[in-house]
């Protein structure tokens, strides 16, 4: 118990910087020695005006010694407590998730992110009503709210109005955003926006733009395009840049348009659940017989084809992702040319390498489909599963967005394929895009 009345205010009267410890006097003329530890807000100096908040007894047996110092008087824990408390928090934020996932019979603290695909519609909701009760008294639980809006972003749409678009994980609750929820965002909108050297969902003009680009609604798509317009050049090439993250680019008449349809194929994993029907067949890396590389000579081959109608499924055009293997693997753009009676034409590749590279041609694989997720990051997704048709890619590193080799438009994406062996890349992806209008495919991969 201290004799000391405190707080009390008290003076460094001597510090060692050296090994940290240092000794005060109290208004009432009580000296009383303390450690760097003690000092919750300050770096200790000599001659400081200070307050002594709780003291401990000496381990040396000398009287009395400073627990808790600072500069406003206001009494704390000390730091070690302070840090022990913020676990003890962030336990707490923990257990409450992983209750959440097993009150909906999910694994809990083993979860897979694989799991949360096996919800019912209903425990869906659930769901969502769990992670914004636990945003709202602790913390977002991002791994969960990433997974719903993968899952399907409209079960976060009840709950725009207390998400922050200017949080970069909360942002994504804007995919798909019903058009009655849009208008602040775009009153937010300046026409004399000037980015900063990188733009991001902090800067509140640009989260805005994004939220609206990720919403994907023609009204939101007509409100950007007024917007980039009236943009000095640099801002704009800076705005075209940024709202390539939600898929949406400019068509060459300034039109905004998405580059992908949601239908959404992807290859089954090689343990697939009980209730996982196939709905289509294919083929991973399959030779195509008589096309050779413009470029390079080598034999064309398909990294994903679809067996049967794409279109019938509602997959891009053409549902397959003819490339040259040798100069994907040199970084190159692989173009080939589609004709309507189903002949291929090399049109080369741009891009590639001084260096040669001489890939082994992977193993061909038949494989089956089943309905997949449109919206799919890399961070939540399951590596076997990654091979997809249709929906929007899941970027390694930037958003590309390359323009038809003939007429300039932007091409839509056709679909990935995971790069499992490093044959292409380090351990990246293959991405297909395609003009419809000329029947050209292009791949490059990141
Ligand atoms: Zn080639
Ligand atoms: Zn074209």
């Amino acid at each position: 118990m201290s004799t000391l009345t405190l707080p009390t205010e008290a003076v460094v009267i001597a510090y060692d910087e050296k090994d940290g410890l240092g000794t005060l006097r109290t208004s009432q003329g009580v000296e009383v020695r303390f450690g760097a530890s003690a000092c919750t807000d300050f770096v200790p100096e000599q001659g400081m005006s200070v307050w002594l908040v709780e003291t401990k007894p000496d381990p040396l047996g000398r009287g009395e010694r400073a627990k808790v110092v600072n500069r406003t008087g206001h009494v704390e824990k000390d730091r070690l407590a302070q840090i022990w408390e913020e676990h003890a928090a962030s336990d707490a934020c923990y257990e409450r998730e992983v209750a959440l996932l097993e009150a909906l019979g999910l694994p809990g603290e083993a979860i897979e992110p694989s799991d949360y695909e096996t919800l019912s519609p209903e425990q869906r909701v659930r769901l969502a009503e769990g992670v914004m009760e636990l945003r709202r008294t602790s913390r977002l639980f991002e791994e969960a709210f990433t997974a719903l809006t993968e899952l399907d972003p409209t079960l976060l749409h009840p709950y725009l109005g207390e998400l922050s678009h200017q949080h970069e994980v909360e942002a994504l609750a804007w995919t798909d955003a019903p058009s009655s929820a849009l208008a602040p965002l775009m009153d937010a909108l300046r026409m004399d926006w000037h980015p900063q050297q990188y733009v991001s969902v902090k800067d509140p003009v640009a989260a805005a733009a994004l939220a609206l680009a990720r919403s994907g609604r023609d009204g939101a798509l007509r409100v950007l395009e007024a917007w980039v317009g009236a943009l000095d050049e640099g801002a704009r090439l800076e705005a075209l840049t940024w709202l390539r993250r939600a898929d949406v680019v400019p068509r060459t008449s300034g039109k905004l348009v998405r580059n992908f349809t949601p239908a959404c194929l992807e290859v089954l994993p090689e343990e697939p659940r009980e209730d996982e029907a196939p709905v289509a067949r294919g083929t991973l890396w399959r030779p195509i017989p008589d096309a050779t590389c413009m470029k390079c000579g080598n034999s064309l081959v398909d990294a994903l084809h679809l067996d049967g109608d794409g279109a019938a499924l509602g997959l891009p055009w053409p549902a397959r992702l003819p490339t040259c293997l040798t100069c994907l693997s040199e970084g190159g753009t692989v173009h080939v040319e589609l004709s309507p009676d189903g002949a291929l034409r090399s049109m080369g590749a741009d891009r590639t390498s001084k260096f040669p590279q001489q890939p082994t041609a992977p193993r061909t694989q038949t494989l089956d489909f089943v309905p997949g997720r449109t919206w799919r990051s890399i961070m939540m997704s399951d590596g076997e599963r990654l091979h997809r048709l249709g929906g929007a890619p899941s970027w390694v590193e930037y958003p590309e967005a390359p323009p038809c080799p003939r007429c300039r438009e932007p091409m839509h994406a056709v679909g990935q394929v995971r790069d499992d062996d490093c044959l292409f890349s380090d351990t990246g992806m293959l991405y297909g895009v395609a003009c419809e209008g000329c029947r050209i495919v292009t791949t490059f991969s990141q």
